[in-house]
């Protein structure tokens, strides 16, 4: 259901000019690694199951990106399944599907509110960025950095 209090705004964004920072678990656990970096950056780090094996796979922080890094194997077009590598909890939305391909999403938590989420299908790359707080981020516009906070 769409809020009537509030105005959805899009923004168009050189292509992968956004890096996740801060991503956690609904719980809280950081799931960002420093000792597997993705072109020079943390990664996020997330546990992996697909059909009986299990495994780590780092993901690049870049938004747009796909340079993750998988421990085990998955089949192109796979579904795969994301867990907090501390507490284990589910990171599958309970309420996004993919809009290319009708697969379950994953959903990590950003500081501030917001979400980034993306598909679970292994070489779907439809993904979503939702920065919460509006007010604080249309005040921070003229500030330098304008997006560190809140990725
Ligand atoms: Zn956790
Ligand atoms: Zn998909």
């Amino acid at each position: 259901m769409p809020d009537k209090n509030r105005e959805i705004v899009n923004v168009e964004i050189p292509s992968k000019a956004l890096r996740i920072q801060h991503a956690m678990c609904p719980q809280g656990h950081s799931l960002m690694c420093a000792d597997h970096p993705i072109n020079g950056y943390a990664s996020v780090c997330v546990r992996v199951t697909c059909r009986d094996e299990e495994g780590l796979i780092y993901l690049d922080p870049i938004y747009g990106s796909f340079c993750n890094v998988t421990e085990i194997d998955v089949q192109e077009k796979e579904l795969v399944e994301f867990f907090c590598p501390t507490c284990r909890i589910s990171l599958t939305s309970s309420h996004q599907v993919c809009q290319e391909c009708g697969a379950p999403m994953f959903e990590l938590a950003l500081p501030r509110g917001g979400v980034v989420s993306g598909c679970l299908r292994n070489g779907c790359h439809f993904h979503l960025l939702k920065l919460a707080d509006g007010i604080q981020l249309l005040n921070s516009l003229d500030e330098d950095p304008i997006w560190d906070s809140f990725l």
